[in-house]
């Protein structure tokens, strides 16, 4: 088989998410829903267009007067989720995030919104779809750099080529030796995700790095780096539902 169908095979398959991209730089973007969100706290001061009420998230949602509307115009996933985008957007506390989301959720569910009108249901489920898509690019740091590298003009794809000779060894043996494991040898698959660990870390940080120098070129680089060790990871969690099922 020719390398790069093989390296087609290895290079992992994600579902592309719907990402709603800015048209506007992120920067430009950040002031867009009328708060300061670059200080560093990032907490909202946007009133309810309805009732005046300071609202209590970054969403266009009042639950004291009930008010709920669509986003109007584009707005970053960190500013959605009322997040740090400077100095480093690439650099999220999972906790807060978390919290965040929660907190987001909690508001803007359509569950919460059942009993109401049409037009309320529907701008629950828009915003709920949004903060949903936030949450799960900003929490994987592979879909975290893409996302990044998105709003920087720079687009990601399959056709993809990883540039380091020695990692394509790695990731290929790597894969090959996943793909033999047997059960009962369940031990060797949790040092692969263990050795695959250390390199996804390695990667991560090198990408924090090239974002804080706003090398986007060499941070695209990475991010197929990560993708193909992101390709690792999920095949052997893969292998390891399947030994232990057959276990
Ligand atoms: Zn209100």
């Amino acid at each position: 088989m020719h390398l790069s169908l093989q390296l087609a095979r290895l290079a992992v398959s994600r579902p592309q998410r719907a990402i709603r991209l800015p048209r506007r730089p992120p920067l430009l973007q950040l002031r867009a829903w009328s708060h300061s969100p670059s200080s560093a706290s990032t907490r909202h001061s946007s009133l309810c267009p309805s009732c005046g009420t300071k609202l209590p998230t970054a969403l266009p949602v009042c639950p004291k007067c009930d008010y709920i509307a669509k986003f109007q115009h584009s707005i970053t996933y960190h500013e959605l989720l009322g997040l740090p985008y400077e100095p480093n957007p690439f650099v999220v506390d999972s906790a807060l995030l978390k919290r965040r989301f929660i907190e987001a959720q909690r508001i803007c569910h359509p569950d919460a919104w059942v009993t109401k009108s049409e037009d309320q249901k529907d701008a629950a489920l828009d915003v709920s779809n949004m903060v949903n898509a936030a949450y799960n690019t900003l929490s994987s740091p592979l879909d975290r750099i893409e996302y990044l590298l998105r709003l920087n003009g720079i687009e990601t794809g399959e056709a993809d080529q990883l540039d380091d000779l020695e990692l394509i060894a790695e990731v290929m043996q790597a894969r090959e030796e996943i793909e033999g494991i047997q059960p009962g040898h369940a031990a060797r698959l949790h040092a692969l995700k263990d050795e695959n660990d250390v390199k996804m870390s390695e990667v991560t940080k090198a990408i924090e790095v090239l974002v804080a120098r706003e090398d986007w070129e060499a941070a695209k680089a990475a991010a197929v780096r990560l993708k193909y060790l992101q390709g690792v990871d999920d095949a052997v969690k893969l292998r390891m539902d399947q030994v232990t099922t057959w276990a």
